[in-house]
């Protein structure tokens, strides 16, 4: 595995700024949107989608637009190195994609992991597509350290996001973003 020179500055700097208690300000990532018909049927169809278009939440910084997807991260983020790949158009499963679509965003989806890999040095990078209140394909990825709180086992996300065991200061995840986007070959 190659390490990026800088792992060993994100490790440390990435450390010194986790905290606790925090309560997630975006309430349109919880509910029960499956029992309200009307509402999940626009969330699937686009109409209601917030990762469509040009909304974006203010805390959400692109890394890079890739191939069939655009890789986002956000200071708030629920883990140290946390990434989420957005598909450009709206579908909501895998199966929904023409092979050529799936094949772009396969290779987005290799590419980050690997540029994550090398920027963090993680021990594992989890890939974990959900979409259960969101369902705009994405896929979540996390990186897993040697003592993170879900060692051994799958991460807990919306523990991880409620109580924000992790956080960058800006000074971090700018870097963060930087190496990433190095790493990535991204403009
Ligand atoms: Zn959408």
């Amino acid at each position: 595995m190659r390490r990026c020179p800088r792992v060993a500055t994100f490790l440390v700097s990435g450390m010194a700024a986790v905290k606790g208690g925090h309560v997630s300000e975006r309430p349109e990532l919880y509910g029960r949107p499956w029992r309200d018909s009307e509402r999940w049927r626009a969330l699937l169809s686009g109409e209601a989608c917030d990762l469509c278009g040009d909304h974006k939440p203010p805390e959400v910084v692109v890394i890079a637009e890739m191939g069939a997807s655009r890789l986002t991260t956000e200071e708030g983020a629920p883990f140290r190195g946390y990434c989420c790949l957005v598909l450009n158009r709206h579908a909501v499963e895998l199966h929904d994609l023409e092979q050529e679509e799936a094949a772009l965003l396969m290779d987005d989806m290799r590419r980050t992991s690997r540029a994550l890999q090398e920027v963090t040095g993680a021990v594992k990078i989890n890939v974990d597509i959900h979409g259960n209140t969101m369902p705009h394909l994405h896929a979540h990825f996390l990186p897993r350290y040697v003592g993170d709180p879900y060692e051994e086992g799958p991460i807990d996300f919306r523990r991880a996001r409620d109580t924000a065991e992790f956080t960058y200061g800006p000074e971090v995840l700018r870097r963060f973003v930087e190496d990433l986007r190095t790493a990535i070959g991204a403009d």
